[in-house]
């Protein structure tokens, strides 16, 4: 694989392992809930990042980018990358995401294993410190509780133009801050009563640094801490913490965390200042998230189109979920490509989707053995051959990879061929079957129209040719006449009949809802269309999961949850570029 290119998160890396700005960092351990203790030893990795999702739903491919970026520097840098469970919003976290979370970033190519230790750790592990942090900043006079009503403090935090106002409670003996958050944790006052404000500046230009709140009252169970907890930190001040407790190094995040930076160094100074954490602190860098055309990639709107029905389930192969896109048969090292092709800027910008899809070919080209296979059948009668007979003709399984062998396809007097591979009267430079024209059947002999039969309604239902017995493909005689045309076939008698999905577009618009659209009234209702297919006998055998070029027509998966032994169902992962080859 190709080193990828270079970019401003690589460069800041290098130059921070290259000044040795965490060359004196201790390895601290397992981070519990009450261990920030370095070990006093040094930590064995160059640099440590992290991915951390809230599991409140399935990952999509914008999370993909992230992925392949804090597990990519891990990677190339001798590090570690924690796989890091953001789980401080009691409400909305589920096993079912955190299952599904791991088996995406596994299935991307990264883990978490390194230096003898499983790096998954849980934010809701340090409660606890957390907690203790926010005390210390209460006796050090740098937090207090307020009971302004959630409307007076949006209202007193100003604007842009305009400074905040100091709430009424802002200049409370420590003391009573103190015996108010205990009584906070305590369950003593309702949900909503007060909170927890850091205390930093009410007139800064940066609102986020005018008093946010740390620390909220909410009564709800958590997955991994039950009821032990009434009360929950924010992210803005957990995040910096999860951060530093496990030696974070280089804390990668999207561009609109950029305005809580101040607040994130904030944070970790005032915690060093009073020795509950030890610098070299970690460093928050931000990089423009991604934005594809033609999809949405925005948990609440996957959740939307999920819980509307619009499609069958978080894995439905045209959701840009990872666990859709695997059962679309889009390739790890396909999104590894991509990572690497759109690069790491701050520049925000839209991705075409195509470029996405160049990189599912480009993967699937190398590894999908070929298969033939007939999507929209007509019959092709060789009058001339004998009835009851058949023979073997031998295809590649690969085209560039003669070492993948060849297998055997059946020949017989009655195949199915594409019905677009004939015209009753051609259209100019159209080379394919048409009365008295010769053709190759691929891997098989040279065929001459010779006539077809039209059903009441004017369709063609069969087409007539005889073939010419010596021109079999690898055979001396192959090559005695020349045709333009070279189509495929599946021989009738031994078909396999298999539903096959075709999928489309999502969207039909390139930026869903943009404009005062909503997104909802952009869904295609064409994208999916199911057929039943004539397929070469031995795609009977595909495995769930195998990966297949059908010859001309474009990459196919056999599905993941709907195949059953001996009867694989197939959805198209994508087009080939030219679809047509002559
Ligand atoms: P969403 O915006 O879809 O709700 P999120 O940011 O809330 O996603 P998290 O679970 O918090 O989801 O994300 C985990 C990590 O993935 C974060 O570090 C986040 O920056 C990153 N990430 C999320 N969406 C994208 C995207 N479109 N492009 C790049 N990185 C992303
Ligand atoms: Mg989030
Ligand atoms: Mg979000």
């Amino acid at each position: 694989p190709v080193a990828p290119a270079s970019n401003f998160i690589r460069h800041i890396v290098e130059r921070d392992i290259e000044q040795g700005t965490y060359a004196s960092r201790q390895w601290c351990g397992e981070p519990g809930d009450a261990s920030t203790q370095a070990t006093g030893q040094p930590d064995p990795a160059k640099i440590r990042t992290r991915f951390p999702p809230e599991p409140n739903g399935y990952l999509h491919i914008g999370h993909a980018k992230s992925i392949c970026l804090n597990f990519g520097l891990a990677r190339d840098y001798q590090g570690v990358c924690h796989m890091r469970f953001d789980d401080t919003n009691p409400e909305k976290e589920e096993q079912e995401y955190v299952d599904s979370i791991k088996d995406s970033v596994q299935w991307l190519g990264f883990g978490w294993e390194a230096f003898g230790h499983s790096h998954l750790y849980y934010a809701s592990n340090y409660f606890d410190f957390m907690y203790r942090a926010a005390e210390y900043l209460i006796t050090s006079g740098n937090a207090y509780v307020d009971q302004q009503s959630a409307e007076e403090m949006r209202i007193n935090r100003g604007t842009l133009t305009e400074a905040g106002k100091n709430s009424p409670w802002r200049d409370r003996p420590a003391e009573e801050n103190l015996a108010l958050f205990r009584e906070m944790r305590d369950g003593k006052h309702p949900d909503g009563s007060m909170v927890l404000r850091a205390k930093i500046d009410m007139a800064s230009p940066n609102i986020n640094l005018r008093d946010p709140a740390i620390y909220r009252i909410k009564r709800a169970t958590h997955h991994n801490t039950g009821d032990t907890w009434c009360i929950y930190p924010m992210y803005t001040y957990a995040h910096p913490l999860e951060d530093a407790l496990e030696g974070i190094t280089h804390s990668i995040c999207t561009l609109e965390f950029e305005d809580q930076r101040p607040f994130y160094d904030w944070v970790l100074e005032k915690l060093a200042e009073g020795g509950l954490l030890a610098h070299p602190l970690p460093k928050q860098y931000e990089f423009s998230r991604l934005n594809l055309t033609y999809v949405v990639l925005s948990k609440r709107k996957l959740i939307e189109l999920v819980d509307g029905g619009h499609v069958s389930g978080w894995d439905d192969p045209r959701l840009p979920t990872l666990a859709g896109a695997r059962r679309r048969g889009y390739t790890p090292e396909g999104f590894r490509l991509f990572a690497d092709r759109i690069g790491v800027s701050k520049a925000d910008s839209w991705i075409e989707y195509t470029i996405l899809e160049d990189c599912m070919r480009e993967t699937l080209n190398e590894s999908a053995e070929r298969r033939i296979a007939v999507l929209d059948p007509i019959k092709l009668v060789i009058d001339n051959y004998p009835e009851g007979q058949s023979e073997d003709c031998f295809a590649p399984n690969h085209p560039q990879k003669p070492e993948l062998g060849k297998r055997t396809v059946p020949l017989s007097r009655e195949l199915w061929i594409e019905r677009e591979d004939f015209m009753e009267v051609p259209s100019k430079g159209y080379f394919r079957l048409f009365p008295d024209n010769t053709v190759r059947l691929r891997y098989g002999y040279v065929i001459k129209c010779t006539g077809f039969e039209k059903d009441a309604d004017g369709n063609v239902t069969v087409v007539h040719c005889d073939y010419l017995p010596d021109t079999k493909s690898g055979t001396p005689g192959a090559d005695s006449i020349k045709v333009k045309g070279n189509i495929h076939w599946v021989s009738a008698a031994h078909a396999y009949a298999a539903e096959v999905r075709l999928y489309d577009r999502l969207f039909k618009e390139a930026h869903p809802g943009s404009g005062d659209r909503n997104y909802l009234d952009d869904i295609n209702p064409n994208s999916l269309t199911v057929i039943t297919a004539q397929l070469e006998p031995a795609l009977k055998e595909a495995k769930p999961e195998d990966t297949f070029q059908f010859e001309r027509h474009g990459y196919f998966v056999a599905d993941k949850k709907d195949s059953v032994e001996g009867k694989p169902v197939f959805n198209r992962t994508v087009t080939l570029r030219d679809a047509w080859q002559k």
